[in-house]
């Protein structure tokens, strides 16, 4: 079967030997992005387990569904992450800890019911306890529902931890559409940032002989092109345009599952925001939303490949950077590190150090480590063009 064909649905549980050379394993068993989640997901939950299932949810998860998901569940125990002092929750050590801490020992399976940071945390502690879990995302704000590592803070480092991938993925189509718009720009963000992602890997296939997989390049594309067409309906919260930044932002976390590496869904323009975030954590103040600060590295990193395109030492993809920048602003996402509140400093610093966030081979390797002087230069014309 074509997996390029297939849907997310069918993509759950699906092994396959590749012409990559490599076997293929989507560790999520069950996707359901539908009017009827809520209930499907239960029906899911009591199929793996008669046991006792921990519900984890924020405030505002626990007002959306964590209290219905309580009231279906014939043996749950729901444990609420309120913020402190009016600081969002955030995935780091403290609260994973914390959610540790609070678990009876009973407890045979989780459910994760939100974002982000409730995926992470659940994910971690689950993975902790050797216990499976269920996600209900009520976001399509990143593209970390189906990953099997998290993003986590750890003494204000930010560090990708192993967990494990949830068994069952569960969206409710209408309370996807009615998310923050906010989250959704981000969702968007992170989806259009693959196509800065997919032309790092092939210039890594094509300069340091890189492994590389088609198939799962031509998924994460798929799910890009479908995003694209939907940007200028996102906005008036178009129901198919929603669930197709959803649908993308699954594929691209299993498509780096599948890869058993963030190399089909991230680059130079993950690290860059990398850097952005370790500032903010070493300051104490809270970052953007992941995915609204991927697109404004996606805009950074094409301006990077069209300054230095003469010195590549090998053709990459060409992308249009004008026209990403149009897609992202038609979608109402932001493209200026002006509106992030980057510093000028930081903007510089980040393109020029970026490299370090990451063994992963990108332009800002190639350059930091055979051109320091042109990327010095074009850091410089970059920082220019967004600060005047
Ligand atoms: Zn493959
Ligand atoms: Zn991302």
């Amino acid at each position: 079967m074509d997996v390029t064909k297939m849907t997310i649905s069918e993509l759950a549980g699906y092994t396959y030997d590749c012409e990559c050379n490599r076997t293929h394993n989507v560790d999520v068993k069950k996707i359901v992005i539908g009017e009827n989640a809520i209930n499907e997901a239960v029906d899911y939950i009591i199929e793996q387990t008669d046991k006792m299932v921990m519900i984890i949810c924020d405030d505002t998860t626990y007002e959306l569904a964590g209290m219905k998901f309580e009231k279906l569940l014939p043996t749950s125990q729901t444990y609420i992450i309120h913020e402190r002092n009016n600081v969002h929750v955030a995935p780091n050590e403290s609260y994973v800890g914390e959610v540790l801490i609070k678990i009876p020992k009973n407890i045979d399976f989780f459910l994760a019911v939100g974002s982000g940071v409730i995926n992470d945390i659940t994910r971690q502690v689950s993975y902790m306890m050797d216990k499976p879990y269920v996600v209900f995302g009520t976001a399509p704000s990143m593209d970390g529902y189906a990953s099997s590592t998290s993003s986590l803070i750890i003494n204000n480092i930010k560090e990708s931890i192993q967990g494990q991938s949830p068994v069952g993925i569960f969206a409710d189509s209408k309370m996807l559409q009615n998310a923050p718009y906010e989250m959704i720009t981000a969702g968007f963000g992170d989806v259009i940032g693959k196509y800065n992602a997919i032309r790092e890997w092939q210039f890594g296939r094509d300069y340091k002989k890189e492994h590389y997989c088609q198939q799962i390049v031509d998924a994460v594309m798929s799910a890009v092109k479908k995003c694209e067409t939907n940007a200028s309906n996102l906005k008036k919260r178009e129901p198919q345009a929603i669930i197709s930044i959803m649908e993308g932002l699954i594929l691209a976390g299993m498509t780096m599952g599948m890869y058993q590496n963030t190399r089909p869904a991230s680059g130079a323009e993950h690290h860059i925001v990398h850097y952005w975030d370790v500032d903010c954590i070493k300051r104490g103040v809270e970052h953007p939303l992941h995915g609204n600060s991927v697109g404004v590295g996606t805009v950074i990193i094409c301006l990077l490949y069209d300054l230095v395109k003469n010195h590549l030492p090998v053709p990459v993809m060409e992308l249009d950077g004008s026209k990403i920048s149009s897609i992202l602003t038609e979608a109402g996402c932001k493209i200026s590190p002006v509106d992030l509140n980057i510093s000028r400093e930081l903007l510089k610093e980040s393109i020029v150090k970026g490299h370090t966030m990451s063994s992963k081979f990108t332009i800002l390797t190639y350059l930091s480590q055979e051109k320091p002087k042109v990327l010095e230069n074009a850091a410089e014309q970059i920082c220019d063009m967004f600060f005047y």
